[in-house]
């Protein structure tokens, strides 16, 4: 028998590993998996002829206490042992320490690889029972019940590869559970590339419970006759997948298999639009497969979610550092084996490698984007309406990303087409730059009205990224930026060149209105609009509007001052004839009128508004009538 400390770092170590990785004990389970993965995947490779079947197998043992890890790899000899239990052990470890003292836990990837050294997160005892698969190696026993110092002696494990139990600590008892412990599995090891199974000793029978269910046995035989035909046991499952598709050469996947996929990583029933099979080997080693969902109304709430795996074992969800941001909001899974995971997220985020990674994704999913618009255009318009949060928050995010894109940046118009810039600008002369936009197609239906009554298309701009959207077009378009101007906030595109002339005054309709309306600071212009049965409007300044939804947003509330004015139309003949009107009474109800006409096109009259507008259309009517 040999005793010793575990590798000089060990006392060190061990507390602060048990401590902060408190929240993320899960994992030892994944480490004890994976290094049974490995240690089938060397002897592959050592004795590539051999056809036994090798298997991780797990074992819950509720009545000793235990979690079994057993493998039939390569098997350890002696001085293996030795070497990569007692001395190297904790490398990864001293590593991750060196780096990360002084960070708080959340400023580390809590997924890393710690190794076997993490059984002791949960276990108060643990013993490897090893076999080499070297001719004539002798079998060994290693034990320890803190991980700083050992036992080894002579083993009795009679055929080759390794088990390793655990004795659960009795706070940690929920890793006894079958269910937790498959759950953990699933998750990690749900894709190792060696098959894994679970099982469950069960208790024994107790010897009457035993006698009963022999009886029940031979009862049922008896009543279906059929005592030869004892149904086989079925063959155990391995919890895992070890060819996923994401490895797989994307010319051999069919679609079914791609939406079968998502529906399995994402427990999910929904279908994925469409998906990118990321395969490359250089520069960098990368597969993987992204997923576009279905975008739920406003992207706001919407989570995407990306797994990020290390040679088919999951690490973690959603590594920010590791992909780009806009793309959260997409589905899938990344298999990338170079990415230095044992390292703090400041680092990650300043890693060549990790940038020219996340720069290739993005390229990747520009790539897609455009050949899907080039190949299909009709298919890609259907799109749309899901991708279109994602692409716009993409463009706001990386400019890269927003040139690749930049030509196939869609507006869906009032109509529903699907315009580009360029088509909006070929179908819509009368608007120049500008392009005329609704966030609310039904409230603004009046103002919509009339512009796409002189033929000029009005572009839907009612998510939340739309405002955000429209401002970075402005700014970053270059030359050709477009001006977005809401359908209520001017009337350049219902101005007529040819009836500018008029001979009303300025003035005299601006205290015309502001006597009628009790309002002394209310802007009124005069100017001459194409549809001439239209006696006014009412606009408000798009910067000052736009201005005061920004803030909004962030919630300050400055007590903004509205800037409305009222445009009155000269080409139309109420206007013109209003200032010469005799009646006082009449003059100053036309006024009004006009004003809660102007009001209506863009919102509802509300309360004590609505009930005057009706009394006083009545009156109207009854003057008529009369
Ligand atoms: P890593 O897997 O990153 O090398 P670990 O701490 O998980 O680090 O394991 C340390 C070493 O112990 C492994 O490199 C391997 O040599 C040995 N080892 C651990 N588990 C097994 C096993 N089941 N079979 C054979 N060797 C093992
Ligand atoms: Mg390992």
């Amino acid at each position: 028998m040999q005793k010793g400390n575990i590798s000089i770092h060990a006392q060190n170590i061990m507390p602060v590993i048990k401590r902060w990785l408190y929240s993320d004990k899960d994992i030892f389970i994944r480490e004890m998996v994976s290094n049974g993965c490995d240690a089938i995947t060397k002897y592959h490779m050592v004795r590539p002829e051999d056809t036994e079947a090798l298997s991780v197998h797990v074992t819950v043992d509720p009545q000793a206490g235990e979690l079994r890890f057993e493998d039939n790899g390569i098997g350890m000899t002696w001085e293996e042992v030795e070497k990569y239990i007692n001395q190297v052990a904790f490398s990864s470890a001293e590593e991750f320490l060196k780096n990360y003292s002084g960070e708080d836990k959340s400023g580390i990837i809590g997924h890393f690889g710690l190794g076997f050294y993490s059984a002791f997160m949960a276990a108060d005892r643990v013993t490897i029972d090893t076999l080499s698969w070297q001719e004539g190696a002798k079998a060994v026993r290693w034990e320890s019940s803190d991980g700083m110092t050992f036992e080894m002696t002579d083993g009795e494990r009679a055929t080759r590869g390794t088990v390793i139990t655990l004795h659960i600590m009795e706070e940690e008892k929920e890793f006894l559970d079958e269910w937790k412990v498959r759950e953990i599995l699933e998750k990690y090891c749900g894709y190792m590339s060696v098959p894994v199974y679970l099982e469950k000793v069960e208790p024994p029978k107790k010897e009457e419970e035993k006698a009963d269910a022999d009886k029940a046995e031979k009862d049922q035989e008896a009543e279906s006759g059929k005592e030869e035909e004892k149904k086989e046991p079925e063959a155990p499952k391995p919890i895992n997948e070890t060819h996923p598709l994401w490895l797989k050469n994307p010319k051999d996947c069919t679609d079914e298999e791609y939406r079968e996929n998502y529906r399995k990583l994402f427990h999910t029933f929904d279908e994925p639009l469409f998906w990118i099979h990321l395969n490359v080997d250089y520069p960098f080693n990368l597969k993987g497969i992204l997923y576009f969902p279905k975008i739920k109304k406003d992207f706001g709430g919407q989570e995407g979610e990306i797994k990020l795996f290390n040679r088919q074992v999951f690490v973690a969800d959603n590594i920010k550092e590791v992909i780009p941001e806009f793309l959260m909001l997409l589905r899938g899974v990344i298999d990338c084996p170079d990415l230095p995971l044992n390292v703090s997220r400041s680092f990650l985020q300043n890693d060549g490698y990790v940038r020219k990674l996340s720069a290739h994704i993005t390229k990747k999913v520009a790539d897609k984007l455009n050949s899907l618009f080039k190949e299909d255009v009709k298919q890609y318009q259907t799109y749309w309406d899901d991708i279109h949060p994602f692409i716009k928050y993409g463009c706001l995010r990386d400019r890269k990303f927003f040139e690749m894109v930049s030509g196939i940046l869609l507006y869906k118009t009032t109509d529903d087409r699907y315009l580009t810039l360029g088509e909006y600008r070929d179908r819509n002369t009368k608007a120049e730059k500008k392009v005329y936009y609704t966030t609310d197609k039904n409230r603004q239906a009046a103002a919509i009205a009339l512009y796409t009554g002189r033929d000029i298309d009005v572009v839907v701009m009612d998510t939340l990224i739309d405002m955000n959207f429209m401002s970075f077009m402005e700014m970053e378009g270059g030359e050709d930026a477009p001006t977005f101007v809401r359908v209520d906030a001017g009337v350049d595109g219902l101005t007529d060149e040819e009836k500018k002339d008029s001979d009303l005054k300025q003035e005299d309709y601006e205290k015309l209105f502001r006597d009628a309306l009790g309002q002394k600071e209310l802007e009124v212009r005069l100017q001459a609009l194409a549809d001439e049965s239209l006696p006014a409007l009412l606009v408000e300044d798009e910067q000052m509007r736009r201005y005061k939804e920004m803030s909004a947003v962030y919630g300050q509330s400055f007590n903004l001052p509205d800037k409305y004015s009222l445009v009155l139309n000269t080409q139309c003949d109420t206007v013109k004839k209003l200032n010469g009107m005799e009646d006082a009474e009449m003059k100053e109800m036309l006024c009004r009128q006009i004003y809660d006409l102007a009001r209506l096109s863009s919102r509802p009259l509300e309360s004590e508004d609505l009930k005057q507008f009706i009394e006083r259309s009545q009156k109207l009517m009854a003057y008529l009538a009369k």
